[in-house]
């Protein structure tokens, strides 16, 4: 494993520093010079999944809308984020006569009229616990946003990350949130990403193409790992960005792959089984655990973290 890049950069800048080339700690007004994104440990990813895995099992083998999983799963989220010193909200929306939570957790500091926000879906369908769908998108960001209280990151746009409740009863949560918003406040968020299934266990690389300027930040940290990458089709429309799309919001995302087929020209890019579903568990009381593949699961975690990382930066 390389240097860290932010421990490399910090070095530098004492090594310029004792040289007495700079001065140490400051910087020009505003925001300060942002590193490169940190790796994320996809060890500390797979330590949410597991949580998730078990709240599930606890809770009647799901953690769906409605039932006591979903909100034992935001509740921990919360828990992670207070700790680190977000300032979190839970929104509540009646769905199906059931109250449904989303979680809002805003990262301190940032200009608050250019919003660059991620999210993920954090229910899973009543058959299973959801772990690919959508644990992955949920764990992978919340350890994102982790990585950035740890980095005391002074980004110059505002950060906000999303856990959306109700998404499989059709983005019930995130289009109450969008709805939820006022015509300026819709203004001033610059991006939505969106993370729903990115772990899938016969995976593929897949990128929303829905804005060329945010895809082309995700295409191009994939480029740079050697990963061709396919734009994203079967999640057209289908997941917690359509509502940010719906209302003017540029949106760009990540995907793995949930029950289409891989083909043999995807398999001969990607590796894994043609003929096979990407996720042969979608939906299914086997989206467990066991259903992610760790190597996607990493690069795909460590993309969100750089789009975070560039996109707030400008
Ligand atoms: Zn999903």
């Amino acid at each position: 494993m390389p240097l860290h890049p932010i421990r490399a950069r910090l070095a530098a800048a004492a090594l310029l520093a004792a040289a007495g080339l700079v001065a140490s700690g400051t910087t020009s007004a505003g925001a300060a010079p942002t590193a490169a994104a940190p790796d994320i440990p996809v060890a500390s990813v797979k330590a949410h999944l597991a949580r998730f895995q078990s709240i599930a099992t606890a809770n009647g083998g799901n953690r769906a809308h409605g039932r006591p999983g979903y909100k034992a799963s935001l509740d921990y989220v919360k828990g992670k984020l207070d700790a680190a010193g977000f300032t979190t909200a839970v929104k509540q929306f009646t769905s199906g006569g059931a109250t449904g939570y989303n979680l809002i957790a805003d990262w301190p500091g940032g200009d608050t009229n250019q919003v660059v926000m991620a999210g993920a879906h954090l229910d899973s369908v009543t058959a299973g616990p959801g772990i690919n769908d959508n644990g992955s998108g949920s764990a992978a960001v919340l350890e994102t946003a982790l990585a950035v209280s740890r980095a005391q990151l002074k980004p110059a746009k505002h950060l906000r990350f999303a856990w959306w409740g109700a998404e499989e009863l059709g983005m019930v949560g995130s289009r109450n949130y969008v709805n939820s918003l006022a015509t300026g406040d819709r203004s001033k968020i610059s991006g939505y990403l969106n993370f729903d299934m990115i772990g899938s266990p016969n995976p593929g690389y897949f990128v929303y193409d829905d804005d060329p300027a945010l895809e082309k930040v995700f295409k191009d940290y994939f480029t740079g790992l050697g990963i061709p990458t396919e734009i994203e089709t079967e999640g057209d429309g289908r997941s917690d960005h359509a509502p940010f799309k719906s209302a003017g919001i540029p949106v760009g995302g990540l995907f793995s792959g949930a029950d289409y087929k891989k083909t043999a020209a995807q398999a001969a890019a990607w590796g894994g089984t043609a003929g096979k579903p990407f996720d042969a568990c979608y939906h299914s009381s086997c989206d467990k655990a066991s259903n992610i593949d760790d190597t996607a699961l990493d690069h795909n975690s460590d993309a969100i973290a750089h789009a975070v990382w560039e996109l707030a930066a400008s």
